[in-house]
């Protein structure tokens, strides 16, 4: 299907965005980053924009930086640029594991980190991962830059606490050099899509894991953290077992009559994907981990 007619506008700044969508904010405006949740949403006539705003050329948006104390990743860095970085395979494991499990190389080399997070399709990869990261999103709006954590950001399906005159600019993940970070996806197998997918980071002193933070896609409305796994890990030796007990308590925080329910898995059978997805990024995560193993008695 051919999408209904548009207004098309090019920024060539993150200021000249903000302009034109203060300029447009009259009329209903989308902005286009890599394009690929957009396109096939217009031309499903699903979306029907009056004015295509294109961030896609504006460099300043582009690239990861290595700062002091967190990963920088610009919006409309792509998938690839992510699973490339040795950098953010070193510090924070599990985004750059959520970005090679992205659709195909095509989506991963156009889709962008920013469209992705401000999307926040619920069967989207990165919103859990930057969850489990605990990141930090950054957006520009007319009054300036504001900083929104990753547990504040995703509100429910395609909504996040991103305002509709704001920009996302970029995100910052805290670097966690010595961690344990995994990504494991039951993909749809037409799109890609994550059917469920589990977030999963910890912190380790010694075989002891001393924070946890899980966080799962395609389960719920929006990317949820799962409490009770981080409570059942917290503190306890990091073994095959502490996994196996603690992945038992993926869905006890989840109302199983709101986990998704549609043609490719029931909420039944979505429910047990939690925990056995649960398990597996753990399970990642301890092969992954420089976690010695229990000395033999
Ligand atoms: C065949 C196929 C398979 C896919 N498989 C997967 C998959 O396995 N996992 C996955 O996670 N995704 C998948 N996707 C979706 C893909 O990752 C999209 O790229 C992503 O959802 C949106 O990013 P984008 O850069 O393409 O954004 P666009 O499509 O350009 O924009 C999407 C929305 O985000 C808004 N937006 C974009 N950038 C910003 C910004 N900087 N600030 C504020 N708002 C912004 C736009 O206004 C628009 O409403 C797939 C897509 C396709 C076509």
């Amino acid at each position: 299907m051919y999408p209904a007619p548009f207004e098309y506008e090019r920024a060539e700044s993150v200021e000249d965005a903000l302009s034109l969508m203060d300029e447009h904010s009259d009329s209903i405006t989308e902005l286009l980053a890599g394009g690929h949740s957009l396109l096939p949403t217009m031309k499903a006539g699903l979306a029907t924009p009056d004015v295509v705003i294109d961030i896609g050329e504006i460099d300043a948006l582009r690239g990861i930086e290595n700062a002091e104390g967190s990963i920088t990743v610009g919006a409309l860095t792509p998938y690839s640029a992510v699973d490339d970085s040795e950098t953010v395979w070193t510090e924070t494991a599990v985004f750059a594991d959520a970005a090679h499990h992205i659709g195909d190389v095509q989506v991963r080399n156009r889709g962008t980190v920013g469209g992705n997070i401000a999307h926040a399709d619920p069967a989207s990869d990165l919103p859990a991962a930057l969850l489990a990261a605990d990141g930090t999103v950054i957006a520009h709006g007319p009054d300036g830059e504001r900083s929104i954590a990753a547990d504040e950001f995703f509100e429910a399906s395609y909504m996040t606490a991103l305002a509709e005159d704001e920009l996302l600019t970029r995100i910052e993940l805290p670097k966690r050099g010595g961690h344990a970070g995994a990504y494991a996806k039951k993909p749809s197998p037409s799109s890609g899509y994550a059917i469920v997918g589990v977030a999963v980071v910890l912190e380790t002193d010694g075989n002891t894991v001393t924070d946890a933070r899980v966080a799962v896609n395609g389960a719920m409305d929006h990317a949820v953290r799962l409490e009770p796994v981080e409570e059942a890990l917290s503190g306890e030796s990091f073994t095959d077992e502490t996994i196996t007990t603690a992945a038992e308590r993926a869905t006890d925080d989840l109302d199983t009559a709101m986990v998704m329910d549609d043609l490719q898995a029931s909420n039944e059978f979505r429910a047990q994907l939690v925990e056995v997805y649960t398990e597996r990024a753990l399970d990642t995560a301890l092969d992954r981990s420089s976690v010695a193993p229990p000395a033999a008695d």
